[in-house]
């Protein structure tokens, strides 16, 4: 554990419209029962990507002790974990614009969000 900044998200606030998932690349976010959650702190990476994009304010960042953050972790889980962090990584290395859409799929197959990526 590490002292280290980390997002919060006020469950009170956030009314699970997914908007934030697709902005994290380390895919920290989950929806869980109607409400985004930090699935595990090891996959923040503190940079708070994420915060300007909850129209409801509900993530701001803190300082508290954690698990530091652990890329090569992020990577190992399948699907849109390591994989939107390697379009991420992957486009920023090419310099050029590759227009791609993130879409949050439920457990019953709907489609709860998409968004393309800048
Ligand atoms: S964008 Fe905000 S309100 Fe929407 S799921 Fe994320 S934290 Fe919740």
């Amino acid at each position: 554990m590490v002292r280290r900044r980390v997002i919060k998200i006020n469950s009170d606030k956030c009314i699970g419209c997914g908007e934030c998932i697709p902005d994290c690349p380390e895919g920290a976010l989950q929806l869980i029962d109607g409400k985004v959650r930090l699935v595990n702190d090891l996959f923040c990476d503190g940079l708070a990507a994420c915060i300007g994009s909850c129209p409801y304010d509900a993530i701001t960042i803190e300082e508290r002790e954690a698990k530091e953050y652990d890329e090569r972790k992020v990577m190992e889980v399948p699907c849109c974990r390591g994989f939107l962090k390697l379009v991420k990584d992957a486009i920023k290395l090419a310099k050029r614009h590759i227009p791609f859409k993130c879409i949050v799929v439920g457990i019953n197959g709907e489609i709860i969000f998409e968004k393309a990526i800048e």
